[in-house]
């Protein structure tokens, strides 16, 4: 059972474009994987053009891939928006997923519909976002450090205790992070660099945002994080800047999926078919979501990452997302970085 208190029911401002008067009395039930202010929003927009409810709660992305396979039995939720597309595609084959390819994914870039035919339209991606860190200027500034610019720079002493990033089971973030690293440098000097970074750690948080909004207040000097986040910190005002690691970086593509089985399966897809859209993809800028969106008649922002400017692997999503991958990669980081703690 979803707890009522977590929920947030987005309810109709005004009385426009109600599909039908039983419209009016559906629901659906989201699981969000953003930043909290575009899944508000954008549940918010959906039932003030549709009129339909929104149950919606927010969880990482590893949160909610958990959540959703221990309802598997007896679906909760309708729809899991957002969050990094590695758990998206493991949700496919593990089957916990409904295929479903919607009339409007015409309007999408390349690579997100690329997520939807690795996964036989199981899913679909919705944006994508450039993995970096962000560093709090004030604080490079009074301690006289240079900061880092490459993945090898985050092994220097000078940082001790000053790195925050999450932990790639809860964490969507974090995973990209896990798998971006093996694929720079191969699995077990990936690892071997894990270790070495781990005392600069304070703190593997259960969120992917977490390190990077401790960084702009200043309580830690460096958030490994998506750049996205971290221009939604600077934009508002703190002092953080974005780094795109010069030793080269990987990427997300965030993804959208129906829920197998879920309570309402044709409100599903009203919400899906709509969120593919221009109209609701624009709306992310106004949540202060600086991700590129997929649709292809939204400009990115212009302080949004660029892809085309960043040195960016050659991310390998299936393999990475396929559960014996991702599986395998988590297993080994509670071995030998969690249990070292
Ligand atoms: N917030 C934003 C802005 C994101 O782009 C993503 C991943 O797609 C997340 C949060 C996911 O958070 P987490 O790393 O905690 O899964």
């Amino acid at each position: 059972m979803i707890g009522t208190k977590h929920l947030i029911f987005a309810t109709a401002v005004s009385a426009i474009a109600l599909t039908s008067g039983a419209a009016s009395a559906q629901n659906l039930v989201m699981y969000c994987s953003v930043q909290q202010s575009w899944c508000e929003a954008t549940a918010a927009a959906f039932t003030k053009e549709t009129g339909i409810r929104v149950a919606m709660q927010r969880k990482d992305t590893g949160a909610a891939l958990a959540q959703i396979r221990a309802e598997s039995a007896n679906p909760q939720a309708d729809v899991w928006w957002g969050g990094s597309g590695d758990a998206h595609i493991q949700a496919a084959s593990d089957g916990l997923t409904q295929e479903y390819k919607s009339p409007n994914v015409s309007e999408l870039r390349d690579w997100a519909v690329e997520q939807g035919e690795t996964t036989g339209y199981k899913t679909i991606g919705i944006y994508s976002g450039v993995l970096g860190w962000g560093y709090n200027t004030e604080f490079f500034e009074r301690e006289g450090l240079d900061p880092p610019l490459a993945w090898s720079d985050l092994e220097k002493a000078d940082y001790e205790g000053e790195i925050q990033v999450a932990n790639p089971n809860t964490s969507g973030t974090a995973y990209t992070a896990l798998a971006t690293l093996v694929q720079l440098y191969g699995e077990d000097e990936a690892f071997d660099y894990l270790k070495r970074i781990d005392g600069n750690i304070s703190e593997y948080t259960q969120s992917g945002t977490a390190g990077i909004r401790a960084a702009a207040l200043g309580e830690t000097g460096i958030g490994i994080a998506f750049l996205h986040d971290v221009i939604q910190q600077a934009a508002a005002g703190f002092p953080v800047k974005a780094v795109a690691p010069s030793d080269g970086t990987g990427y997300e593509i965030g993804s959208m999926s129906l829920i197998k089985d879920g309570p309402n399966p044709d409100v599903a897809k009203t919400f899906y078919d709509w969120a593919l859209t221009a109209e609701a993809q624009g709306l992310a800028l106004d949540a202060g979501a600086y991700q590129i969106q997929a649709n292809k008649n939204v400009e990115p922002a212009p302080e949004a990452p660029k892809l085309d400017e960043t040195k960016l692997i050659d991310y390998d999503f299936a393999k990475y997302g396929s559960a014996e991958t991702r599986s395998h990669l988590l297993k080994r980081w509670d071995n030998e970085i969690a249990s070292q703690r």
